[in-house]
């Protein structure tokens, strides 16, 4: 038997406030292994954005922070870390919106993401070829200026910009939202390849959960702040109370595009 993948990061009873009086996760509790792909799900407002901010240590930026319960990653506490030094130890997020700076061509906007690392010219030339193998149309698109693409390419090169950092784990947040069908699929497959060819691990933040389940190996459902439920993402979209609440209605099973995931998760 192989060993169990190691957990990178372990949420424990983490609650989230914003100012004194909102109170945005309520004992949050949950555990990522190594080279697994987790969906976040849930309805708006249900405490998702918070979850990844509070990992990146990014809540400040919002007068929100951490109250209660702790946060590791790969067994140090978070708390001590600056978002930056997150990125250095190989945390990375990509926020809602897809941020680019619009005024820089896709080139530069990727060349932004790999400064945390004082990368050598050699390595920045292969982590770009290996950006471009993975999304063709930016190598096509890179003397463009950011905003002049459409939002799949933006998606792509906040993705682009985020993998220059040569991360562990990335965070996205609603990478779908806004993009039309087929250019969800083309992202979502690359974050496939990334995890099976690469072995990055994700942390997906989705509010189309029929979609990340297809693609993530488990999965964790927040409710108003907390897990209501959680499961491997084929027995979450069999379970009738997920699906009606999260699924759009009759429960199904999905087809997963890889084998399960060879190891427990943890609630
Ligand atoms: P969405 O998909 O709409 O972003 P979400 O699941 O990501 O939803 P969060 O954005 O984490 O949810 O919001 C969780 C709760 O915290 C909500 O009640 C929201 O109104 C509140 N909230 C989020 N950001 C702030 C903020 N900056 N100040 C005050 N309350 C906030």
């Amino acid at each position: 038997m192989t060993d169990p993948a190691p957990m990178l990061l372990r949420l424990d009873g983490v609650e989230a406030l914003y100012g004194d009086a909102i109170l945005a996760l309520r004992g949050v509790s949950f555990a990522i292994p190594q080279g697994s792909i987790v969906a976040l799900l849930g309805a708006n407002g249900a405490g998702k954005s918070t979850t990844l901010k509070a990992i990146s240590n990014l809540l400040g930026a919002t007068r929100g922070r951490v109250s209660k319960g702790t946060i590791a990653w790969q067994g140090e506490s978070t708390a001590k870390f600056s978002p930056a030094d997150l990125v250095r130890r190989g945390i990375v997020q990509v926020l809602e919106g897809r941020h680019c700076f619009p005024h820089l061509t896709v080139e530069e906007n990727l060349l932004s993401g790999g400064f945390a690392r004082r990368p050598g010219r050699r390595e920045i030339r292969a982590d770009l070829e290996r950006i471009y193998d993975l999304f063709p149309r930016l190598r096509l698109r890179r003397r463009a200026k950011a905003g002049l693409l459409s939002g799949g390419e933006q998606q792509m090169v906040a993705i682009g910009r985020a993998l220059m950092s040569r991360p562990i784990l990335m965070l996205l947040d609603e990478p779908s939202m806004g993009l039309a069908p087929m250019i969800v699929e083309e992202i979502f497959e690359i974050i496939h390849r990334l995890n099976a060819e690469d072995g990055v691990t994700f942390l997906l933040a989705e509010q189309n959960a029929h979609l990340v389940l297809r693609y993530a190996h488990h999965g964790y459902v927040l409710e108003n702040g907390h897990v209501a439920a959680s499961g491997t993402a084929v027995d979450l979209s069999r379970r009738d109370d997920v699906s009606d609440f999260y699924l759009g209605g009759a429960s199904t099973a999905t087809t997963p595009n890889h084998p399960p995931f060879p190891i427990e998760f943890v609630s």
